[in-house]
């Protein structure tokens, strides 16, 4: 569990108008409640935090439960996946761990009980047949012709269920509401529904299964949870919920406090099309550096620090919104922006010979790997030489006004090393490409400003052609090409962004990046944030994610001009 108080709230404020009022005097308790039906997300982050921060800030606790009454979409890899992305983002729940289908016996019992008062009864319609009798918003439902079963056939019948006497989908359990309430979710709901599917925690005991809307408030009562707090789709539900409660009367109610989900540009919170993406194979897994998911975000190289950052900055409230995706990426470049060491990393070369320097001599520069505060981090040595290598697009041969960087006649300084002069551009015969420039270097700028004060433009990052090492880079970007792929008609995966993913195979970085360990974080002076893969990258051969790039990188290098 993180220890830096979140900041408040409308759900905090209740709570302390609840304390203030001498309520909870046990303790606060709260959950947080995944469907083991796909990995999780930034939008559940939003909701971890929230909950076991606020169990964190009271004193209380928060209880992980697995809402595992769906079989046939569910899965222990799901589940585990869970528990490892909760545990990742810095929050435990101790000894409250619980899954909702520990609760079937007693959910059953509860629902006899209702049966017995004449609250609930056992229908033959088909799933369609319900929905058609259900009405609309403006036209009221009609009554299912199974609705006046007596108590005792409904008890039959149930138990009957129960015991696998009827094949799936021949009759569900309903409550017996109100066929004409405002509220659609009042007009006798399914309680119950028959399912043949094995259940990876009760395996085939039952073919009887809860809805999810039955399942929750009782769930809630039997963990003594006294804020329920879920995302606003599920106010309509409140009503149905109350009913429950009242119907079953349990020692302990609690109660529900709703407030807006996470939606974030340019990427998608719904599982199911997460789960569409992962089997289409539109990205790599789950855990794909380009996915919303924890596991996404964290092969990205996010923190979970910068995580929970995001939640905290993004804060709760009751009405719907979007969230900009560059919060979530400033909070990632504010986390690593202190804590990562700064190298040089060219990711497509282009040779530079310089001519005037001493054939065979290798100089070792010194650089600091945090130039804003040396001391910090500390230095190493890297290796210079007469053969270098700059980034492609850090020469022109025809600049407009104002490019910083090299060009013919043009000078430039290499970070932390000598002022070059562009003396010569080398090209493919045949397809006029420029494969390698000339140059000289002033022997007098290596730590100096020129003598004759002429002034420098630009700065620009550079490895020895001969002392750097091969990296493979693969630039990430924003999985969707447009701020709401799920909006409107088209199919949601028509906007995918088709260059989200670009694999740089010839990037050559300075020596000492050449052993890092999968996991281990760079800045790449002037390109952004990268960490060595944990999956594809070690140690001789490594492979760096862009974890995200930095803002405006160049206007902050041609300001600080110099070394
Ligand atoms: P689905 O995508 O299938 O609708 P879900 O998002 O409801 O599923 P659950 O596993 O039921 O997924 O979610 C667990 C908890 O996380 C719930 O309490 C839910 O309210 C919360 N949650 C889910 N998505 C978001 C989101 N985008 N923002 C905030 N909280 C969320
Ligand atoms: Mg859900």
């Amino acid at each position: 569990m993180t220890d830096a108080p979140s900041p408040n709230n409308f759900i905090r404020q209740i709570i302390d108008a609840d304390l203030a009022a001498g309520k909870h005097a046990a303790g606060i308790v709260t959950r947080f409640p995944p469907e083991p039906n796909g990995y999780l997300h930034i939008g559940h982050a939003k909701s971890i935090c929230l909950n076991f921060g606020i169990a964190r800030d009271y004193g209380g606790h928060c209880n992980l439960r697995f809402d595992d009454t769906n079989p046939e979409k569910e899965s222990v890899e799901y589940l585990d996946s869970i528990k490892e992305d909760v545990r990742w983002l810095g929050f435990d729940w101790g000894t409250h761990l619980y899954h909702a289908a520990d609760y079937f016996e007693q959910l059953y019992e509860w629902a006899c009980k209702l049966i017995r008062d004449g609250k609930a009864f056992v229908c033959d319609l088909t799933p369609d047949e319900i929905r058609e009798t259900r009405g609309t918003l403006t036209k009221p439902g009609t009554d299912s012709p199974y609705r006046h079963r007596s108590v005792e056939e409904n008890l039959d019948l149930f138990r009957r269920m129960r015991a696998g006497e009827f094949p799936d989908g021949a009759k569900v359990l309903r409550a017996k509401i109100d066929m004409a309430a405002a509220n659609l979710s009042l007009r006798d709901p399914v309680m119950y529904r028959l399912r043949r599917a094995t259940h990876h925690r009760t395996g085939d005991q039952w073919c009887l299964y809860p809805m999810y809307d039955w399942a929750h408030g009782q769930s809630d009562a039997l963990e003594g949870i006294t804020h329920s707090i879920c995302t606003l789709e599920f106010e309509i539900h409140r009503p149905l919920y109350d009913w429950y409660l009242e119907q079953v009367a349990p020692p302990h109610r609690p109660r529900q406090f709703e407030f807006a989900r996470l939606n974030m540009t340019y990427t998608i919170m719904s599982k199911r099309m997460l789960l569409e993406l992962v089997q289409d194979r539109h990205v790599s897994g789950w855990d794909d550096p380009r996915m919303p998911t924890l596991a996404g975000l964290r092969r990205r190289g996010i923190r979970p620090e910068a995580i929970r950052l995001f939640c905290d900055r993004i804060g709760v409230a009751r009405a719907d919104s979007t969230v900009d995706m560059e919060l979530l990426e400033n909070s990632v470049r504010e986390d690593l922006n202190t804590i990562v060491p700064r190298v040089l990393c060219v990711h497509r070369p282009l040779r530079v010979v310089l001519e005037n320097y001493p054939t065979d001599l290798v100089e070792e520069i010194e650089l600091p790997y945090f130039p804003d505060d040396p001391p910090k981090m500390g230095t190493r040595k890297v290796p210079f030489s007469g053969a270098l290598f700059i980034e492609q697009d850090d020469f022109l041969e025809n600049p407009p006004k104002k490019f910083f960087r090299l060009s013919p006649g043009k000078e430039v300084r290499l970070r932390g090393c000598y002022v070059i002069k562009c003396t010569g551009v080398v090209k493919d015969e045949r397809t006029g490409e420029v494969v390698e420039l000339r140059a000289t270097y002033d022997p007098e700028t290596r730590t100096d400003a020129p003598k004759d004060g002429r002034k420098i433009g630009g700065t620009i990052h550079w490895v020895s052609a001969a002392h750097s090492v091969p990296v493979q880079v693969r630039l990430y970007d924003r999985l969707f090409s447009v701020p709401n792929p799920a909006a409107g008609e088209a199919d949601f995966k028509t906007h995918l962004n088709p260059s989200s993913l670009e694999v740089l195979p010839d990037a050559r970085a300075e020596r000492s990046v050449g052993e890092a360990k999968p996991g281990d974080r760079f800045q790449f002076e002037r390109r952004g944030f990268y960490v060595a893969d944990m999956k594809d990258s070690r140690p001789g051969a490594p492979v760096f994610n862009r974890i995200v790039s930095l803002r405006d990188s160049w206007a902050k290098v041609a300001k600080a001009g110099g070394a």
